[in-house]
């Protein structure tokens, strides 16, 4: 059992999280949390563990400027993009696809390159504080295979899909034929599903899905025929807890060529629909354009929308309207999208995802007020702090319907978890307001400074603030588990 003792920010709801200056948080040998109590200050700390019979428990202490918050998840990113980053802003979608993103994604049929270039990738996700990941490959079954076993190896939670793509793609990087393609999703299934499991689970174990799993990965409607998509769709019916990632309506021109490549689908998101592709473990990245006709199907579906700014503000696509899909109550987590976003860090994707939705209010002419806390509203309105972190955390986790394992810490659930560090010596200076005299201060005076903590790591910090990063209670990254 390991035992952690100190500040804990855990998002509640959509419009709330609690912060509490001094929790236990208790870790079980599966690295599931086995309770939790919060607010137990020092005087009271010997007597808690008393209680709780962990009088003899190692206790692990954490300093003043350190707290614990969920993971991040990243719900959209592609991993063969990342030696793109930064490059192609120059470019709308399908020209940045044409021109940045294939001629770098086909240099991964070499398998060497692939496993040189992933081993540096995924090392760099975790550290930035990513516990989960849904990762796109390539339409290279060897490469995507290698993804997959150094994703595994390193112990990050994920979803790996190969890309399916027979159509509209260049010639030396495209798949033959849909049986082929289809094949090759075949085979990466299996590879994936065959991973023995991480640690014996002592309890709950239907809840245990396997850190690293695969998903079918369609690339967007463009790039599958009918016959590929049908396919798939068939699979997936053969398979409902597997999940499905895709894009959607991204681009103009890409969602004008969409509807000429399908004239018998009612939108974008009906010819998804259609071939059974949407559903509820349906990962939608972008849906910067949607319909009114396809926000309803969605949400009927119960979809989930990978929400990725950087990507949107980066390659011209627009601004989406996350909280009209809030307000509908679709489920939205956020995404980097590398590298049409040109940051790996989740913390970038809540950065622009604010900005992104200021941007609505001031198009629609809001004045910046605060909300008014009990009438949660989002359409045209700045998205505060909780309903950021709730998006990078628990509404990832819904996107993924990972929301009974990850995503907030409760009994029961996974420890995926960081230890963000706002210490002068993390070497992010002078940005803090850091104190090192907790004692002066109520312990609601206390509270309001771990919440200036939270907005200023938010918006100010980096890796270096990321001390830990935990997945199913193990250490996977972070500064610390490189010293
Ligand atoms: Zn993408």
């Amino acid at each position: 059992m390991k035992i952690f003792y100190g500040a804990v920010i855990n998002p509640t709801s959509l419009t709330s999280y609690s912060s509490s200056p001094y929790s236990l948080i208790a870790i079980d040998a599966a690295g599931d949390i086995d309770w939790i109590v919060d607010d137990v200050e020092p005087h009271n700390l010997q007597e808690t563990l008393a209680v709780k019979g962990r009088i003899d428990s190692e206790v692990i202490a954490l300093k003043d400027g350190e707290f614990l918050i969920p993971g991040f998840i990243d719900t959209h990113t592609h991993a063969p993009q990342v030696p793109n980053k930064g490059t192609g802003g120059q470019y709308q979608l399908l020209d940045w696809l044409k021109y940045i993103t294939f001629p770098m994604e086909s240099r991964f049929s070499d398998v060497t390159f692939a496993k040189k270039t992933y081993e540096l990738v995924v090392r760099r996700i975790i550290d930035s504080g990513t516990t989960t990941c849904c990762y796109y490959g390539t339409l290279h079954l060897e490469a995507t295979k290698v993804l997959a076993d150094i994703v595994h190896s390193f112990g990050q939670r994920a979803f790996v899909g190969k890309c399916n793509m027979n159509r509209e793609c260049p010639s030396d990087y495209i798949e033959l034929s849909s049986e082929a393609s289809m094949a090759d999703t075949h085979a990466i299934i299996s590879h994936i599903t065959s991973f023995p499991p991480p640690s014996i689970h002592s309890r709950s174990h239907e809840l245990h899905e396997p850190l690293v799993q695969p998903i079918l990965t369609p690339r967007f409607a463009i790039s599958c025929t009918d016959d590929l998509l049908s396919s798939l769709g068939t699979l997936a019916a053969s398979h409902p807890k597997l999940r499905i990632q895709t894009h959607i309506s991204e681009n103009l021109s890409e969602i004008e060529f969409t509807r000429k490549l399908f004239p018998d689908a009612p939108s974008y998101a009906g010819v998804y629909d259609m071939f059974g592709l949407l559903r509820s473990n349906t990962i939608l990245a972008h849906a910067v354009h949607l319909g009114e006709d396809e926000m309803d199907l969605i949400k009927t579906r119960n979809a989930g929308i990978s929400h990725c700014p950087t990507s949107n503000f980066n390659l011209h696509s627009g601004v989406a309207p996350i909280g009209v899909y809030l307000d509908k109550g679709i489920k939205v987590g956020l995404g980097t999208d590398v590298s049409g976003g040109f940051h790996i860090s989740v913390l970038n994707a809540i950065q622009n995802a604010s900005i992104a939705a200021k941007i609505r209010s001031m198009q629609a002419g809001n004045p910046l007020t605060p909300r008014p806390s009990m009438s949660p509203s989002f359409a045209d309105k700045p998205l505060p702090i909780p309903t950021l972190l709730y998006l990078a955390t628990a509404g990832g986790a819904e996107v993924c319907g990972l929301e009974k394992r990850v995503g907030s810490f409760a009994p029961g659930k996974s420890f995926d978890a960081l230890l963000v560090n706002v210490r002068p010596e993390a070497g992010n200076i002078g940005l803090w307001g850091h104190t090192d005299s907790p004692d002066i201060h109520s312990l609601e005076e206390q509270k309001q400074i771990l919440d200036t903590w939270l907005e200023r790591f938010l918006f100010c910090g980096d890796d270096r603030n990321i001390q830990s990063v935990y997945v199913q209670g193990r250490l996977v990254g972070g500064r610390s588990f490189h010293l």
